[in-house]
């Protein structure tokens, strides 16, 4: 298959295509266009509510969303071949609540939850969703736990947003989670499990004692259809953004996102949403850690449901805490065999290298796994694999009117100390 070294980056990133691509084996598996926007309303019935539970959502009238900021340059893109068409960052970041992607879908998936809850207990009875920030909703609330299994964001999403509402919540933790964010967690009121163990070991943790308790509702980040629903409601959010710039998506001009993966449901959901809205003129790439590669394993084995990146020989190690995962989501896999253009894998070196840069160059901050996507253009760009990517999609010559977005995933509420950690990691990474 088409797997290789890149020779143009520092050799230690690599980019593999996705033979199952098509542009017409669209079939809708597990999704439908209705459950997105569900979600996509959902969002907005509630906004009033996410206002009242969380004030600084005030001034976006309740409307979880990022920007989408240009970059007139990136690192390992060498314009001189070029033009290879213009750069934006979806500054995922730094949305609101979570401080990452992670934000749309868990707000979404409880958002759903307390709405069934509220119906069955007669708590909705017009439009008006901000009674439920009220003391008789929140009394109700209490009764039921929320729990989900978490290497960190997901749980800093759920946990935060279950809270909020007056839920019990619970967040299964796997070793790799950081301080910071368990930290974060427990001063909001939400209960964190610790594991020794990797991230599918808390997520089945977290399923088995929620299966036994009738009055626990858990997550399921490798097959919720909720979570997915409202991660692909990015794609038409990213939608207005782009004609409101002006920017066209079309088989002349046609846009490339990359996407960090860790599971797959995230950036499966914002692709599921994209493929929809452009078809075949949109591009996606997942990029994940070497170590933690795990959709790609799953891509590459595709009679294999389950397989970890253990039985290829990785070791799951890696400093992209919100990556790192040994085991693809089904469901992304499912939806994402004719979709998904390829995947990169990068180094935790990549990583830290390119995060430097974009807080020196922007003041972003940003963690390692949203730092990840960077490391993708290049070689769409430069190896000869990218190019033959091109080439076969008739777009070699149609590169200065293309459009990249790097979506960053994650970070904005990373503490100082820790930042700073970073940054001297990166300054390391980027000296000769
Ligand atoms: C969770 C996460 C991702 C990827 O989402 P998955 O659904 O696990 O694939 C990417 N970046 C960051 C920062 C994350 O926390």
């Amino acid at each position: 298959m088409g797997n290789e070294q890149s020779g143009s980056t520092s050799g230690d990133t690599s980019l593999w295509l996705n033979p199952g691509l098509s542009s017409s084996g669209d079939a809708f598996v597990n999704i439908t266009i209705s459950d997105v926007l569900a979600a996509n309303d959902r969002l907005d019935r509630f906004a009033g509510l996410l206002v009242r539970l969380f004030p600084e959502l005030a001034s976006q009238a309740g409307k979880i969303e990022s920007e989408l900021l240009p970059l007139p340059f990136i690192p390992g893109v060498d314009e001189s071949t070029g033009p290879h068409g213009r750069y934006w960052v979806k500054a995922d970041h730094a949305l609101p609540i979570a401080g990452s992607v992670k934000a749309r879908g868990g707000v979404h998936e409880v958002l759903e939850f307390t709405e069934r809850l509220a119906r069955e207990h007669g708590l909705l009875q017009g439009d008006d969703c901000t009674v439920l920030a009220d003391p008789a909703a929140r009394a109700i609330f209490a009764r039921h736990e929320v729990a989900v299994g978490s290497t960190g964001n997901l749980g800093l999403s759920i946990g935060l947003m279950a809270a909020a509402l007056g839920f019990r919540a619970t967040v299964h933790m796997s070793a790799d989670a950081k301080q910071w964010k368990k930290d974060r967690l427990r001063d909001n009121g939400v209960r964190v499990v610790e594991y020794t163990g990797d991230y599918a070991r808390a997520v089945a943790a977290g399923r088995e004692k929620a299966a036994a308790d009738p009055w626990c509702y858990f997550v399921d980040d490798e097959q919720s259809t909720s979570l997915f629903a409202g991660y692909a409601v990015a794609a038409f959010r990213l939608q207005d953004q782009l004609e409101a710039l002006g920017i066209q998506v079309d088989a002349e001009h046609p846009l490339f996102v990359y996407l960090p993966c860790g599971v797959g449901g995230a950036p499966a959901g914002i692709t599921w949403g994209l493929k929809y809205l452009y078809g075949p003129s949109v591009h996606c790439f997942f990029i994940e850690p070497q170590a933690s590669s795990c959709f790609q394993v799953r891509m590459q084995h595709p009679h294999s449901p389950g397989i970890t990146v253990y039985e290829v020989g990785l070791d799951n190690k890696t400093e992209a805490d919100g990556l790192a995962v040994p085991v693809a989501s089904e469901l992304a896999f499912r939806e994402m065999r004719h979709r998904l253009s390829g995947i990169v894998t990068t180094s935790d070196e990549a990583m830290f290298r390119d995060l430097h840069w974009l807080n020196e160059q922007h003041g972003m901050r940003v963690e390692p796994s949203a730092a990840s996507a960077f490391s993708a253009p290049p070689l769409l760009v430069h190896s000869e694999t990218g190019r033959g990517y091109l080439q076969a999609q008739e777009l070699s010559g149609r590169m200065a009117d293309a459009n990249h977005i790097i979506w960053t995933t994650g970070g904005s509420f990373v503490p100082d100390v820790e930042f700073s950690r970073f940054l001297h990691r990166g300054r390391d990474a980027r000296q000769p």
